[in-house]
């Protein structure tokens, strides 16, 4: 990897600075709140309850409902309140994202509910939306197979670089954001905008992997310090 450094000082295969809290809210079975540069980023969660919307429950799983939300006051442009395009899809791709991590069959017929609040947005909010809801999922108690983390890498001046900032999203050439269970590797979300050939998109691809695993250790630090034995 070169040595050459980012507009933010950062090398290619540098994370922005990343803070991680779990269980944060009181009232929430589960919550988490993270800092990834100028990302911040609050999650509340209930469940398994029942599910109190009729029409979603089914007989023989559980399911989840997400909701990705940015506060209008989240981004220079005031953000118009209320779901739009986008804020539906990375609601879906965010449950997608979670949902093999958790073993939903063994609540028929419940609901887990995840509120993933932008507060202020900075490039690669739905990576770090589902990172801190992963988090918030082990501190509301869900049995998982694995704590799912997300991670972009993309292309910023024809180099193949970590964690985009909002300003390299906007200037940059490709974004590739991704979620993975580190203990199988296996991805969960894969998303591609903006050309790559199919060299830089694998040399993208492992990057935000490697980036994922750093993440993922800081998840772990983040619940053992809120639950370890003094
Ligand atoms: N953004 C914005 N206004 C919006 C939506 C997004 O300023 O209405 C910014 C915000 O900083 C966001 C970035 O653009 O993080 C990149 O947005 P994108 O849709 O690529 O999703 P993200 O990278 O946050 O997952």
């Amino acid at each position: 990897m070169s040595d050459l450094i980012r507009d933010d000082g950062r090398k290619f295969d540098e994370l922005r600075p990343i803070k991680i809290e779990a269980g944060v809210l009181e009232r929430a079975d589960g919550s988490a709140y993270l800092e990834v540069g100028g990302n911040k980023i609050l999650v509340a969660v209930y469940g398994p309850r029942e599910s109190y919307i009729r029409r979603l429950l089914e007989p023989n799983t559980g399911v989840i409902r997400c909701r990705y939300n940015m506060a209008p006051f989240s981004v220079d442009d005031r953000k118009r309140p209320g779901p739009d395009r986008r804020s539906s899809e990375i609601s879906k791709i965010t449950a997608d994202a979670l949902r093999p991590a958790l073993m939903l069959e063994n609540y028929p017929r419940s609901m887990i509910d995840i509120y993933i609040e932008v507060i202020e947005a900075e490039g690669g909010t739905r990576c770090a939306g589902i990172t801190a809801a992963s988090v918030a999922l082990v501190d509301a108690g869900v049995p998982m197979k694995d704590i799912v983390v997300g991670c972009a890498a993309g292309k910023v001046y024809d180099e193949i670089v970590l964690d985009l900032s909002e300003k390299e999203d906007k200037e940059g050439q490709a974004d590739v954001p991704i979620a993975m269970m580190p203990r199988t590797g296996e991805i969960t979300l894969l998303q591609s905008d903006g050309n790559l050939t199919e060299e830089e998109f694998a040399k993208a691809i492992d990057l935000a992997m490697e980036g994922c695993r750093k993440v993922n250790e800081l998840q772990k630090e983040a619940l053992m310090k809120k639950y370890a034995i003094e």
